[in-house]
This record gives C-alpha cells, structure tokens and sequence, in this order.
C-alpha cells in the first residue's frame, strides 16, 4: 500500500494503475477511521481494482466555532486499517497542497444545501463539495464511495456529480452502526460514558418514528413529535428533527412518497446525526 501526500504522486499512481486496465475507486474520508468507514472500503475494494482512500481534515468545510482542531487524528491506525482491508493507496496531503493560495474558486450546490445540516452549518457544504471536486480531479475514479450516515452529503454530491458531468458514479453506502444502534462516527470519541449512554436516543428515536410510521401514520409532524420526545426525555438538545422529500430535501407534510428522517442533536457539546429513510420498498441497501 502506497501512502501518499503529493498531488501530482497520485496522479502519477492512478494513471499506472489506470494504464494496466483497472477500475478505480476512491473512498473520501477525514480519518479517524472506524467500521463506517471500513464498509465502504470493503465495497470499493470488491467492486474495484485500485482502491484510493483520501484521509483529509477539511478546513474550508467546518465553521470558526467547530471542531477542526481538536477532530481526532490516528493517522498510523488508520494507515493500518486500510492496509488490512486491501486499500491500494492512502492519500493523506496537506492543507497547503490542496489549498496552496488563498480559494478563490469554489463549487456550491443551491438549495439542496440550504436546510438540515447546511441551516446551521453555513459555508459547510460549499467546502465539501469543493473539496470533492478537486479530489475527483485528482483522483479521477471510476466510483467515489460515500455513506448514507451523512445523507445530505451524498444527495448533494450527487447532484454537483450530475450537474457538472463528472465522469463517475457515486455508491451510497449504509449506515453502520454499534450493537446498541449508535451510528458510528469519528465524533463518537468525544462522547463521556454517560454520554456515550444517552447517545443512543437518536437511533432509538428513529426506530420509533420507523415502527409509528410501519403501523400507518403519515403525519411528518406526529412522527417529528415523536421523536423530539423521546430525545429530549433522554437529555439530548436537538438541532432538526426533520421529514423531507428524499429528492429535494423540502419538508413534507404527510408522507406519500420516499423520504428521509434526519436528526441533529447535541449529546452534551457534541453533534451526532442520524437518519433513516421511509419508504414502501426495503430501504438501505447500496445504490
Ligand atoms: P468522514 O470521515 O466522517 O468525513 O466520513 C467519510 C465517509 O464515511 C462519508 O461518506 C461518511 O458518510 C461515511 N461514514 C461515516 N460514518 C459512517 C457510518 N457509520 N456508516 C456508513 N458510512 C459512514
């Protein structure tokens, strides 16, 4: 396995890899890597015959208050992970190559972006879609890997992909999850154990909402009622609750069509999300 900081190493690595006829992949991350993460890598490794992992802190994508200095770094971890699950090479460079002046170029998707996380996260997406596309740029893959832990992600780089005709496909992975139903995230490290306890609300939330939704209710807002119940009852602080369209991402009042239940909330100082989709047919497997 190659590890690799240098753009133009990893041009160099992928056009070898693409010269001998294989299909590249490319899993974005910020590292910090955990079994989520690792389920994308397994898919991208099966599906591929070059598999790149990015493993990059996205300055431009977290706001002046967030957490960009104390996210969790393990890199040599990490490193050693992707080694075990058959990773091709790591591209792990520095905030000076990917951003070497000042930004003066910037991809920014409308409207998708402007509720859930992007309300409160201003500037958000507009560093992760930027900093996809150069990724794609660099790596140029044939699949990029992307988990529906962070749906509004992957719906919005979907939609740059599609919008400026980038030639590769993008695989929404499922969310993988601990034993008890916690979402896995890098940010789960900041949980305290008591913490890590409550924490479990917003997948027990979204069972709720699952099952009230299972036995024939489709009013968003008494699943939405639901739901804020029980989490704050379990201490968490919620940022959204929220049902929308699963195409534009616009609230829905009764649920006639697939959709998406998204969460935001805090569990002390730290921000979990989460989410399910409703749907007729059986939801969350790779699309
Ligand atoms: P991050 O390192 O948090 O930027 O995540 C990198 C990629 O891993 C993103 O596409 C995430 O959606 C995905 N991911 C993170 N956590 C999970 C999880 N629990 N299950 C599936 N995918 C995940």
């Amino acid at each position: 396995m190659k590890i690799v900081s240098v753009i133009d190493e990893i041009r160099e690595c992928v056009r070898s890899a693409r010269r001998d006829g294989k299909r590249l992949g490319l899993v974005p991350t910020m590292g910090a890597l955990h079994a989520g993460h690792g389920a994308l890598i397994e898919n991208a490794v099966r599906e591929c015959g070059f598999v790149v992992v990015s493993i990059f802190v996205n300055p431009t994508q977290f706001g002046p208050n967030e957490d960009f200095s104390r996210y969790p770094r393990t890199f040599e971890q990490d490193t050693a992970y992707c080694q075990r699950l058959g990773v091709d090479a790591i591209f792990a460079p520095s905030a000076d190559q990917m951003y070497p002046r000042c930004q003066q170029t910037w991809v920014e998707v409308e409207k998708l972006t402007d509720g859930l996380c992007g309300a409160t996260r201003p500037g958000h997406f507009r560093g992760v879609t930027t900093v996809c596309a150069k990724l794609f740029n660099i790596v140029m893959p044939d699949i990029a890997y992307f988990g529906q832990k962070d749906a509004q992600q992957a719906i919005v780089i979907r939609r740059m992909v599609d919008d400026l005709n980038f030639p590769l496909t993008i695989r929404v992975c499922p969310i993988v999850r601990e034993p008890d139903g916690l979402a896995m995230s890098s940010r789960n490290r900041y949980l305290s154990p008591d913490e890590r306890r409550q924490a479990v609300c917003l997948y027990q939330a979204l069972e709720s909402c699952r099952q009230m939704f299972d036995q024939g209710c489709r009013h968003a807002n008494e699943l939405i009622e639901l739901m804020c119940g029980l989490i704050e009852r379990a201490g968490g602080q919620i940022e959204y609750v929220s049902i929308v369209d699963m195409e534009t991402l616009e609230p829905v009042e009764i649920i006639d069509r697939r959709v998406l239940v998204a969460l935001a909330v805090f569990i002390g100082s730290t921000r979990l999300i989460d989410n399910c989709l409703l749907d007729l047919r059986p939801p969350e497997k790779c699309v």
